[in-house]
């Protein structure tokens, strides 16, 4: 890897390199308010969902004078409030919680606050409350009635659609700018058209989609057999259908891989590869309502692994960030990622733009950090990668397209 930073010299111990510290800059913090979670859809990766324990404020003042005490805090970045369900916590706990973090002078201009919510119990109340703040806003729905009620279900098994739902006209009506989160599961990825429909009936405008993954808790998929033809078919009539309407949908995987043809090194390293957060070490920092942390991934915090010890790199209570880097499971984390993303600058075409994509999905699809493929990136950069390659060479009437990349079937039949 290259990178043009070099390690603070204070750095202690087994410690991060030049060779392996991309920016030292954190782009993402992610806090747990609360583990808790109102609803229990049955592919949840997070573990303790029922746990109400709620983050003390003496916890989070900590965690912040860390964060601002470490120097990674040099720029503008996120603050992404996800539990559990944020909004379980009560809104007085973020009034009190959004004026610790208020106190820093660069508060103002390097923090944007966003919450991930399941929708089902925003307000008014809380829509003013995310305009004040101007909190970026997203829910998680996987489409119409039937589809989202399949795998999201309240404790007593009942579907949270009409719920959800409710939430999302509420911040529609207060017009909040939102995106929408919908996982493809074995009950949607047939079904383009009907979430494409449902997306348009309801002024559904940015959505991100995730595909269902082996990952934490969730120990297995309802798409574990599905092959990747019935993926990409899902994204290539997805695709078709919001072309002809004159693309009125932003969606995340499309917008990424057009901006990756066509603004070559709008997220890039020095080198030209893609800066990917996600596995650069202090890139993101998840800090869960004890005060403990990890780093890459958001979905590794507070989960048990055999292989690693614990994704729990150190407390900010007592400790700060950079402890970690004496932390044996965190060195052992970084080897491997750095392992696995040479593996595929070595083997992959799409790591220009790709940078290695999600370490857990790497961990919990091939059971180590140190691989290469998995049905996620395939699913989320490979297939839309592809898809918009294709559609801009159709436009320019370039008929001798790149090969497609096999899939992971074909591969392992070859
Ligand atoms: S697309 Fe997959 S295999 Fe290729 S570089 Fe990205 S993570 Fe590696």
């Amino acid at each position: 890897m290259t990178t043009t930073l070099n390690a603070p010299a204070t750095l202690p111990g087994p410690r991060l390199t030049p060779r392996n510290s991309e920016r030292l800059a954190m782009g993402l913090l992610v806090i747990q308010p609360s583990p808790f979670c109102n609803i229990n859809c049955d592919y949840c990766y997070l573990p303790n969902r029922t746990d109400t324990r709620r983050m003390d404020f003496a916890v989070l003042e900590k965690v912040m004078e860390k964060v601002w005490n470490s120097g990674l805090a040099n720029a503008p970045f996120s603050l992404l409030w996800h539990a559990g369900e944020p909004l379980a916590v009560p809104m007085n706990w973020y009034e009190k919680a959004f004026e610790i973090i208020a106190r820093h002078p660069k508060a103002h201009h390097y923090v944007q606050h966003s919450v991930q919510t399941n929708g089902t119990l925003v307000t008014d109340a809380w829509c003013d409350f995310f305009k004040k703040h101007e909190v970026e806003v997203g829910i998680s729905i996987d489409g119409p009635r039937e589809i989202h009620d399949h795998h999201r279900k309240t404790r007593k098994g009942e579907g949270s659609f009409d719920k959800a739902m409710r939430g999302l006209e509420c911040i529609k009506r207060n017009e909040v700018p939102f995106g929408v989160v919908t996982v493809i599961s074995d009950i949607s990825v047939d079904r383009p058209d009907e979430i494409y429909d449902f997306y348009r009936e309801h002024g559904i405008t940015g959505i991100g989609f995730n595909i269902e993954e082996i990952e934490g808790a969730n120990k297995s998929s309802s798409l574990e057999q599905t092959g990747s033809d019935r993926i990409r078919a899902f994204f290539e009539r997805f695709f078709e259908r919001n072309k002809a309407d004159g693309f009125p949908l932003n969606v995340r995987e499309f917008d990424i891989a057009r901006r990756n043809i066509l603004e070559p090194g709008w997220s890039s390293r020095p080198g030209g590869d893609y800066y990917n957060m996600e596995a650069d070490p202090f890139g993101m920092i998840n800090v869960d309502c004890f005060g403990n942390f990890s780093s890459f991934s958001p979905e590794l915090l507070g989960q048990p692994t055999e292989k690693y010890g614990s994704f729990n790199f150190g407390s900010l209570l007592a400790g700060t960030l950079f402890d970690a880097t004496q932390n044996a499971s965190f060195q052992h984390v970084l080897a491997d990622i750095e392992a696995g993303n040479k593996k595929c600058a070595e083997t992959c075409q799409f790591y220009q733009y790709c940078g290695g994509s999600s370490p857990s999905n790497k961990y919990y699809e091939n059971g180590t950090f140190d691989s290469t493929e998995t049905r996620q990136c395939i699913s989320t950069v490979q297939i839309p990668m592809q898809i918009v390659l294709a559609d801009l060479e159709d436009g320019l009437g370039i008929t001798a397209s790149v090969p497609p990349v096999p899939t992971l079937e074909e591969r392992m039949r070859a």
